[in-house]
């Protein structure tokens, strides 16, 4: 121990729903929980417009909102929020070792692993290159720079739907381009797509580049070369700007090889727990949970993980 490690009885690593509910149970049972936020305090949920399937929200509510009272309510019951990222963990002796961003050493009994997915992208060489000039994955954060402008949203799942309905309010008029013949997402995100008529959508088409002017640093998108998934057929679809909504990776970069993963990177827990190949060691939410991915299954994993935390602890 040094002036720069620091004891908890349980360390939450990320701070969406399932890390601060995790932190809400945890700071409860008094294990005086120290939670580092990540690099994106709030999580995914920060970039989501209405929440409107959380229990308890008859109205509604935005995704920041109830990632501040998430926050608020964790703190109140006196968890340690830290704005940090976690840099290195060791799992191979208990108490786990684990350095964060900050200079600190931590020394937990317990790890709740919360770090959650995110957004991917096509990996096409245009998308880099005008990425934040007409190029973005979050339309609740960038919807609003194409006001009465023409704008495509790529995907066919839950992310895409929303966002081609919160951006058809904003813009004039939006395409949803999507590789196959029928949309992934649920039948109500659906039935909202397709009785808005300022969305029109696009099937079975893929972008393959993204076009527009470049002088510098100043740049911006005029159009998406579109291939046709079924045909091969090509051609240039003229848009203002470009939302890619084709789903998330789970964060789970820095536990390769110090947990078991599925090969899609979520980590593996134990079927109805939160406990994953190291005893000791929990995750909730996204980032092992490949089939729900919703708030309330997040939150309700984190509920779980510091339940199972304060057991092991107790044993
Ligand atoms: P998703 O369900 O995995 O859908 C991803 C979509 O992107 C799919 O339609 C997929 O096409 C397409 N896609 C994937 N890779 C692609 C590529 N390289 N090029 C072109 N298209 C590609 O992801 P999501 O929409 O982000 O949703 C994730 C989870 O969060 C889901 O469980 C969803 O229900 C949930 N969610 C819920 C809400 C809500 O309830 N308010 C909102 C957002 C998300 P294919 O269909 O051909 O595979």
């Amino acid at each position: 121990m040094n002036e720069n490690s620091e004891k908890t009885r349980c360390l939450i690593i990320g701070s969406g729903p399932a890390g601060y509910t995790a932190a809400i149970y945890a700071s409860r049972s008094d294990l005086k929980p120290i939670l580092y936020q990540g690099i994106q305090p709030g999580g995914q949920l920060t970039i989501t417009t209405d929440v409107d399937n959380y229990p308890g929200f008859p109205e509604g509510i935005t995704g920041p909102a109830m990632m501040e009272n998430f926050q608020k309510q964790a703190a109140r019951y006196g968890s340690d929020i830290r704005w940090g990222i976690i840099t290195d963990v060791d799992f191979s002796i208990r108490p786990f070792i684990v350095k964060a961003d900050d200079g600190k050493t931590i020394i937990a009994e317990t790890i709740i692993i919360a770090t959650g997915a995110t957004a991917k992208w096509l990996g096409i060489e245009s998308e880099t290159r005008f990425g934040g000039h007409g190029v973005s994955a979050c339309a609740t954060c960038d919807g609003f720079f194409y006001k009465g402008k023409t704008v495509a949203v790529v995907g066919g799942g839950d992310t895409a739907a929303e966002e081609a309905t919160y951006l058809s309010k904003l813009c004039k008029k939006v395409y949803l381009i999507h590789r196959r013949d029928e949309l992934r997402a649920s039948k109500a995100m659906q039935n909202k797509v397709f009785n808005t008529s300022n969305i029109e959508v696009i099937w079975n088409n893929l972008p393959i580049e993204i076009v527009g002017k470049e002088e510098g640093f100043i740049k911006s998108v005029d159009g998406v070369i579109l291939k046709n998934t079924v045909t091969g057929y090509e051609r240039k679809l003229e848009i203002d700007g470009i939302f890619i909504a084709i789903g998330h990776k789970p964060n789970s970069d820095l536990f390769v090889g110090k947990l078991e993963l599925h090969p899609t990177g979520y980590i593996k827990t134990i079927p109805g727990t939160t406990k994953t190949s190291v005893e000791g060691v929990f995750a909730a939410g996204d980032i092992q949970d490949m089939h729900y991915r919703q708030a309330v299954t997040a939150a309700g994993s984190g509920c779980m993980a510091a339940i199972e935390a304060e057991r092991f602890l107790s044993k």
